[in-house]
């Protein structure tokens, strides 16, 4: 056998991907820095990590801090040798594979492995995580009974305080692990000899996604133009790699008889030929069921997998933020409202007495993908019946200002096969954009909001504050001003 040393995260990158792994071990430098909406799952994953700790309560943890890898391995060795029951972080290597437990637990029959994850239900990678740290602590000489995932119980409603045994599930996976070691060390074995050569030469595929997000995309992705067949609207990722595999990239190399819906045919038509599609009779038909006075919301909220508030189940969208422009009628005076929570507190009953006080009943509301903003608006109204008849008043009177740009009633090829406001305005009014705002998308004010409590130095948090408010602002503006354009183009002055 090749002798190579791998982590379990090194061991799962191989899994995924032996390019994905050659590039970590070799091409540091083209490592992608994870996004603001990575970095939060990647933080959630500590906080849930640590929260589960207490399912065992009293249990010794092996710090990171603490000296190196052999002196961790040392260190459970001797809390295990004293009859310590549980180990966090409990650290082993066998087979040259080194893995750390996030909680290692005596039991009456023996040892019983927990990995902690912040999804809400067993995924298949995760049996390939459980397998391996079985394989090390297994050939380590240990006896493992038992062998589980610790996952967030998206059921939970929190009254109260916390209850750790009702936020986690735990599912028994010892009998797939152990059916899954044979597959492990032929694992081992391919993805040794993957890292030991010259750069894997692997294609890009469905793996680049799945079960992650790759960090080397920059690099294997740079063939692929900006606009792709990958942006065909609504076609199935099976389909878009079927064509990928013909060598069919761009829409110039689409057979002339293959298969488009009319939405599809637009984007090629559009893109190929610049060719600018309004279909105006539809549009006007749209803007029809529209009435003054017209409100144009937008919520900003954020998550989290430990509900912090009564009434909140974990991963339920939290509104802290709204942008209220309103105009009384079609050429009344924009007047503008907003509401930003204090930090720190819980946003939801503050933010909803501000809304139903902005926004009257029997208006017309638009969002911008009003899924969204219904949503929103049905857990408020589940959460404080005291306010639901307003609320689900504003619900039942919402309109989309995006239904004409997902029918392709409009569309342009600056909008790129899609049409997520973030592509419809600068394509429709191009001096307004996001690129001057300091925050410049929801993810973003997510995280800066949910940490913002955390920041000391008043002074900062203001200003942290106002950029949140001026991202917000443009979001509902950005409707505005794409409402006009729909209006003067169908009804020119
Ligand atoms: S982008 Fe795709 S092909 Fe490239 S390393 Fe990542 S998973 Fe492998």
């Amino acid at each position: 056998m090749i002798e190579s040393k791998l982590s379990k995260s090194q061991y799962l990158r191989g899994l995924q991907c032996h390019k994905k792994l050659w590039l970590y071990r070799n091409r540091k430098d083209l490592l992608e820095e994870p996004d603001a909406a990575q970095q939060a799952l990647f933080d959630t994953g500590t906080d849930v990590g640590l929260l589960a700790q207490q399912l065992f309560p009293g249990g010794e943890e092996i710090r990171f801090e603490e000296g190196n890898f052999d002196d961790k391995i040392q260190r459970t060795k001797d809390l295990i040798e004293s009859g310590v029951k549980t180990i966090y972080e409990a650290t082993f290597k066998y087979d040259g594979v080194l893995v750390m437990v996030d909680i290692l637990h005596k039991g009456r029959s023996g040892w019983q492995l927990y990995e902690v994850k912040s999804s809400t239900q067993v995924k298949d990678v995760h049996y390939d995580d459980v397998a391996v740290q079985y394989y090390v602590l297994n050939g380590s000489g240990l006896n493992i009974a038992k062998t589980a995932l610790v996952h967030i119980n998206s059921q939970y409603v929190r009254e109260g305080e916390l209850d750790i045994k009702q936020l986690f599930a735990i599912e028994d996976l010892t009998e797939s692990v152990l059916e899954q070691q044979d597959e492990v060390v032929e694992t081992l074995e391919l993805i040794r000899v993957s890292v030991q050569g010259e750069e894997p030469d692997i294609d890009i595929g469905p793996h680049c996604s799945d079960p992650y997000e790759c960090d080397f995309t920059d690099y294997c992705w740079k063939h692929i133009p900006e606009v792709s067949i990958f942006n065909l609207s609504r076609l199935r990722g099976s389909k878009k790699w079927e064509l990928y595999n013909q060598g069919i990239i761009e829409f110039n190399d689409l057979p002339d008889d293959y298969p488009l819906n009319s939405a599809q045919e637009k984007q090629v038509e559009a893109h190929l030929n610049g060719t600018e599609f309004l279909d105006k009779p539809e549009i006007e038909k749209f803007l029809k069921t529209l009435s003054y006075p017209l409100y144009f919301l937008d919520f900003e909220t954020y998550q989290s997998a430990i509900p912090q508030f009564d009434g909140l189940r974990p991963y339920v969208q939290i509104p802290f933020q709204y942008s209220l422009h309103f105009q009384i009628n079609e050429n009344g005076k924009l007047e503008h409202k907003e509401f930003l929570a204090m930090e720190g507190e819980d946003p939801r009953e503050s933010l909803v007495k501000k809304l139903v006080e902005d926004i009257p009943r029997d208006v017309c509301v638009l969002a911008y993908n009003m899924g969204f903003e219904k949503g929103v608006i049905r857990n408020l109204a589940e959460q404080f019946p005291n306010y639901a008849d307003h609320l689900m008043d504003i619900h039942d009177n919402m309109l989309d200002l995006m239904a004409p740009f997902r029918s392709k009633d409009i569309y342009l090829k600056e909008m790129k096969g899609s049409y997520s406001i973030k592509y419809v305005l600068p394509a429709l009014v191009p001096g307004l954009s996001y690129q001057d705002l300091k925050i410049k998308e929801g993810g973003q004010a997510s995280s800066t909001y949910a940490t913002l409590h955390l920041i000391e130095d008043e002074k900062e948090r203001e200003e942290i504050r106002q950029n949140l408010l001026a991202y917000c602002k443009l979001d509902t503006l950005a409707m505005v001003k794409i409402l006009k354009f729909l209006q003067s183009t169908v009804f020119p002055r």
